[in-house]
């Protein structure tokens, strides 16, 4: 296995999480996607790039190597379905669109998935749980932010077209909800972005499994509309005329996290 994550450390007690921004694929999943799958289309593209911003505010940063199609970091390790309906699994074995991933009979074998999840999936997981704690011991609380995004159009997932900025706290369970309150107002102020708050993605395992409002940490996923910031469609082109626009609201937003954080914790 190469390299599997991409961790840096920061100076602020708030991680930001990207578990699908990885592009890497095994051998195995390589060779048996089909066609329509090969240029990697349910990918998270280009959210490192859109958020370095974020190493100047201090934060933390994790990001996945390894494609969502080889094994979902977002998914819990026995694989319980996230949303009612449509929805993908820790191995997925359908598109967004709900057309079968692998080509028939060259799915990697249970054994080989297993190793995927000891070697991807366990120490992504690991460095997560490692980071907020280490947060927390320093600064008595630790933010996590969850930053995703997904073509703003499939059918098969959702109806119609998704809101700009959909922010997830698990219905609240995820984070104080003052804080969810504040994120929205800083959408809100964007009037040019729609937004929603647990709308059609309430947030994924991650925000669910760390975010413990209780024992201060606070947990909020992104999933954020593709089209304000890339090309939706092959060859999925980053837009920086899109994206400078869409980076004022996101530093808005972690600006906005630290500034609660500071604010309920004294620092
Ligand atoms: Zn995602």
């Amino acid at each position: 296995m190469e390299k599997v994550l991409n961790f840096k450390q920061g100076r602020v007690p708030l991680l930001i999480s990207m578990p699908h921004a990885g592009l890497r694929l095994t051998p195995t999943v390589q060779a048996g996607l089909i066609p329509a799958a090969q240029s990697l289309p349910d990918t998270d593209w280009h959210i490192p790039r859109l958020y370095a911003f974020a190493a100047e505010l201090g934060a933390s940063t994790l990001a996945a190597e390894y494609s969502r199609f080889v094994v979902d970091l977002n998914r819990p390790a026995d694989d319980t379905p996230m949303y009612v309906g449509a929805t993908t699994g820790l191995y997925p074995s359908i598109l967004f669109d709900g057309v079968p991933l692998f080509r028939e009979g060259l799915e990697p074998s249970a054994e080989e998935r297993a190793t995927y999840l000891q070697q991807i999936w366990m120490p992504y997981h690991q460095t997560l749980e490692q980071e907020l704690a280490r947060l927390k011991a320093e600064f008595g609380y630790a933010l996590l932010f969850d930053a995703h995004s997904i073509r703003s159009l499939i059918p098969h997932l959702f109806d119609g077209k998704l809101p700009d900025f959909n922010l997830g706290t698990f219905n609240g369970a995820s984070c104080d909800p003052t804080l969810a309150q504040q994120l929205e107002a800083i959408c809100a102020r964007h009037g040019e972005f729609s937004h929603v708050l647990n709308g059609r993605f309430k947030g994924g395992h991650i925000t669910r499994h760390y975010g413990h409002p209780a024992e201060d940490i606070h947990a909020v996923q992104l999933e954020l509309c593709q089209s304000t910031y890339m090309e939706e469609f092959e060859p999925f082109n980053y837009r920086a005329d899109l994206a400078t626009p869409t980076q004022v609201v996101l530093r808005e937003l972690l600006e906005g996290l630290l500034a609660w954080g500071r604010q309920t914790y004294g620092k």
